[in-house]
């Protein structure tokens, strides 16, 4: 096996640098806790943005892939495939929705609902052709295609990639009257995550999710959630606008919902939304394969039958607890629903990440100056103990 400086080497030589990792190498993982090629183990406090909610390599996950793979992996959409529908019944069970639409990516989840709000708005609201606006929130992440960096109020996400797609309107996070005063005729929806991931763990303020909701009913607007990195238990409840009892016109979702294994992304809604799509407007040569709903279905029953919503909840009340427990002199704020945990530095985060990685642990910044917490879900308490050490040992003074 290449060492991992061999392996740094190559794919810093030849992978684009769109990425800026960690100079450790994965080579091997179970649970929490992944191994480079020389059998140094360290702890996944990551769980690759949120998309390991199950750990890595979840037992049933993986026993699903593999009877699956013994089957079929792919048919295409011009045929029917037993997995999908299986994965229809099951996510239309888990989110209360009646329609489903399955893609990859969080991105083309994300571009999928902006196609179906829009169409809505002009079939269904009765909205000028060409004229449809979608309001957004700032500090917003929804992925990185044209359409969706489009409305990023990020100027480094944006650089020198134009020109960019109209009709996207971007508003305060957590702003009620910016929201109200941003509504117009022409309004298709407002797109917003409950909880801002990359932003850096940014919850907003109480009662906003609800209140918005309701604006969006009052003035005829969809509202739709993006639950890609939030949803699937990371953040205490099934999904995060569960903590307002929010149901949400349109939910986007991704990430853990390929159970850590593959990429599936779904769009769930009423017929009157998703019913907007007819044949040939709008698909994926790989959305709704086989072995993604298969492993899919798997990683929701996972969900269901260990409760990890609830461990989540739980378990994240306790490291919120312990983190603000630590005397830091550079700790501003600990923020958190769930194992989903944000701590701002009065600094540069990376050097922290880099000394926890130095002492078994991995988590990453996100912007410069917060450290990321989020573990599997399956963590157990004596696994957080020993994250809490070294986390208390870099983050505590003296
Ligand atoms: N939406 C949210 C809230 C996300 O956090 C992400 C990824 O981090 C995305 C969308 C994009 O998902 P993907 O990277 O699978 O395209």
């Amino acid at each position: 096996m290449r060492s991992s400086e061999a392996l740094i080497e190559v794919s810093d030589r030849i992978g684009a640098r769109n990425y800026r990792p960690l100079p450790i190498v994965v080579s091997k993982a179970e649970g929490v806790w992944v191994e480079d090629p020389e059998g140094n183990r360290y702890m996944d406090m990551l769980s690759a943005y949120s998309a390991l909610n199950h750990g890595h390599r979840h037992p049933k996950i993986i026993r699903a892939l593999k009877d699956q793979a013994d089957r079929v992996t792919l048919a295409s959409r011009a045929f029917h495939s037993e997995a999908l529908g299986l994965f229809y019944e099951k996510l239309s069970a888990y989110t209360g929705k009646p329609k489903i639409l399955a893609m990859n990516t969080g991105a083309e989840a994300v571009e999928t609902a902006v196609k179906a709000v829009r169409r809505w708005a002009y079939r269904r609201k009765g909205v000028a052709p060409g004229e449809a606006e979608v309001i957004v929130c700032a500090g917003n992440f929804h992925g990185r295609t044209i359409t969706v960096t489009s409305f990023s109020s990020s100027e480094e996400y944006k650089r020198d990639f134009g020109p960019f797609t109209p009709g996207f309107r971007i508003v305060p996070y957590g702003d009620l009257a910016a929201l109200e005063n941003a509504i117009g005729p022409n309004t298709a929806a407002f797109l917003v995550e409950p909880i801002q991931g990359e932003a850096g763990i940014v919850i907003p303020p109480a009662g906003y999710l609800a209140a918005a909701k309701e604006l969006c009913a009052k003035h005829n607007v969809l509202f739709v959630a993006d639950e890609i990195q939030t949803g699937f238990g990371r953040s205490g409840r099934r999904f995060a606008c569960d903590w307002e009892g929010v149901r949400p016109d349109v939910l986007v979702m991704g990430k853990a919902l390929g159970g850590g294994v593959l990429p599936i992304s779904a769009v769930a809604a009423d017929e009157e939304v998703l019913g907007v799509f007819e044949p040939g407007s709008h698909g994926s040569t790989f959305g709704g394969n086989p072995l993604a709903c298969a492993v899919a279905v798997a990683a929701l029953e996972a969900l269901e039958e260990e409760d990890l919503a609830e461990r989540s909840d739980r378990l994240g009340r306790y490291l919120i607890d312990r983190l603000k427990a630590i005397r830091s002199p550079y700790i501003r704020e600990v923020r958190g629903r769930g194992l989903f945990v944000g701590v701002e530095l009065d600094r540069d985060a990376r050097p922290f990440c880099e000394r926890l990685m130095e002492r078994g642990l991995l988590c990453k910044e996100t912007h410069e100056t917060t450290i990321r917490f989020a573990p599997p879900l399956i963590i157990s308490e004596e696994e957080l103990d020993w994250a809490m050490g070294r986390i208390e040992d870099v983050l505590g003074g003296d």
